[in-house]
């Protein structure tokens, strides 16, 4: 029976006839199909996967040596776009719409020889901390189905999780790489702002997205990033800055001893009321374990802390709001019927309104609002300030930390339903997630503890900006000494 455990290993497998990329993907397949009640997947590219299985079987046989990604199985969220395939970003707008390109993440995947099995599900425009503003219906979590998956890249989480694919892809504005992979234990990478190319991603807010990966161990979400980073001429905020080779380095890293560090914590972040008392004891019983090793872990000061979810609210709203008027009824996806007396601007409305779903029509609103003449001096300036504000704060900390450790979320996954109608309080499971993406620096959720109450948590890593090599040293380091 085909069993995975890194892409490493897998490449090994192939190498010594083992296996084969068609075992592999019939394995996913049919895992896919045993759990479809899950809801992780949107659709699911059977035919495809199979003859590119075969295909790069046949390749190997040749003797061409194995690419990187060769064969590794893939699941995509669906907010990146697939050439020729459907793209609807959970959202009735868009449905049926089929991608006249690929993103440049996915370009670099197959390029690099990964097999794509599917679409996953998410929350509608990436907006949400649980799945369930899908238009395709909530995910449900593996490790117990009454439970949420977290969000909005739910999908690709539970398709790590249940073992329906080897690594996925989704993306995060404010945690929804990180936020699933916590309350689904596994692996979350959300790299800096700047590292992969957005383009081929569906914007939700262009100046905090950022694509991110899922996966079971490390090694691997290094491999899948040094692949999918980098310069684009397609997205001119992408670094220009080299991509290391994050692999090679972890490897020559892999069973030393961690060099001693300087770990900072935030005070008001563990002091917080809505954290779950025995989520703070486990991170405090973790963090002296990594002091009797010799690291130092200090408590920092963090006042702003409890500005950054109304600050990421009203910025993110606000790009929404903007990058959202083109869903028209006009250009892309779904157009509402009309009566013969309807004008353009009927067409509009109706198109919007049918088309959007609540959470995302409710951001439109409010991101309208902080944007108005009216109120954008007091929202969406103060907002912009505070945001400045907080990189400061973050150059300061990294002048004498080398990473900041946290919990990834304030409490384990909710059940289904319980949070519907709380949009405040579900805001309230990313705050301390938002900051990374607010300053731009990457993150990690490992998946390290398992609570009383039998679902998973992890612990977040942060370091600066573009310092990902750090960030997979630290992560694999804290993944063994668990
Ligand atoms: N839960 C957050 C939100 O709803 C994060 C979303 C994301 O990262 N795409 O905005």
């Amino acid at each position: 029976m085909f069993t995975f455990t890194t892409i490493a290993q897998y490449h090994s497998d192939l190498l010594n006839g083992i296996t084969t990329c068609v075992e592999a993907v019939q394995h996913y397949l049919d895992n896919i199909g045993k759990k479809s009640s899950l809801n992780a997947f949107i659709e699911i590219y059977h035919e495809e996967a199979l003859q590119r299985a075969s295909f790069l079987d046949a390749e190997r046989l040749k003797g061409k040596p194995l690419s990187p990604l060769h064969g590794v199985v893939v699941a995509l969220k669906d907010v990146i776009c697939y050439q020729q395939h459907t793209i609807t970003a959970g959202s009735h707008m868009l449905h049926n719409f089929s991608s006249l390109y690929s993103a440049t993440a996915v370009e670099r995947l197959l390029q690099a020889g990964a097999i794509i099995i599917g679409r996953n599900n998410c929350d509608e425009f990436a907006m949400g901390s649980t799945n369930e503003n899908s238009f395709y219906g909530p995910v449900k979590n593996a490790a117990d189905v009454t439970k949420v998956p977290g969000g909005s890249s739910g999908g690709s989480a539970v398709a790590v999780q249940a073992n329906m694919c080897m690594v996925s892809l989704g993306s995060d504005t404010g945690g929804s790489v990180r936020q699933p992979a916590d309350w689904c234990g596994v692996v979350g990478v959300k790299p800096s702002y700047g590292r992969i190319s957005r383009h081929g991603l569906i914007a939700y807010a262009s100046s905090f997205d950022q694509i991110g990966i899922f996966s079971i161990n490390i090694p691997d979400a290094a491999k899948v990033l040094e692949v999918i980073a980098g310069e684009d001429d397609y997205d001119s905020t992408v670094s220009s800055e080299t991509v290391p080779a994050y692999s090679t380095l972890l490897q020559q890293s892999n069973g030393q001893q961690l060099p001693l560090k300087k770990f900072a914590y935030f005070k008001e972040a563990l002091e917080h009321p809505g954290l779950d008392t025995e989520i703070a004891k486990t991170f405090h019983h973790y963090i002296e374990q990594l002091r009797k090793q010799g690291h130092k872990v200090e408590s920092i000061d963090f006042p702003l802390l409890k500005y950054v979810v109304p600050t990421y609210y009203v910025l993110t709203t606000a790009e929404a709001s903007s990058n959202l008027s083109r869903y028209d009824g006009v250009k892309f996806g779904y157009r509402a019927s009309l009566n013969n007396q309807d004008d353009l601007t009927a067409l509009y409305k109706k198109s919007r309104s049918e088309g959007f779903g609540k959470e995302v029509k409710r951001r439109i609103l409010l991101g309208t609002f902080v944007l108005s003449s009216g109120y954008y001096d007091a929202y969406f300036s103060k907002a912009q300030q505070v945001r400045r504000l907080l990189v400061d704060q973050n150059d300061r900390i990294f002048e004498e930390y080398a990473a900041i450790l946290s919990p990834t979320v304030p409490a384990t996954a909710f059940a289904i339903g319980e949070q519907r109608n709380n949009p405040v309080e579900m805001y309230l499971a990313d705050i301390y997630t938002v900051y990374a993406n607010l300053v731009g620096i990457p993150g990690a959720s490992l998946p390290l503890f398992k609570h009383s109450n039998g679902m998973p948590f992890g612990m977040q890593v942060m370091v600066p900006q573009f310092k990902e090599t750090a960030l997979f040293e630290i992560a694999n380091f804290l993944m063994q000494l668990k």
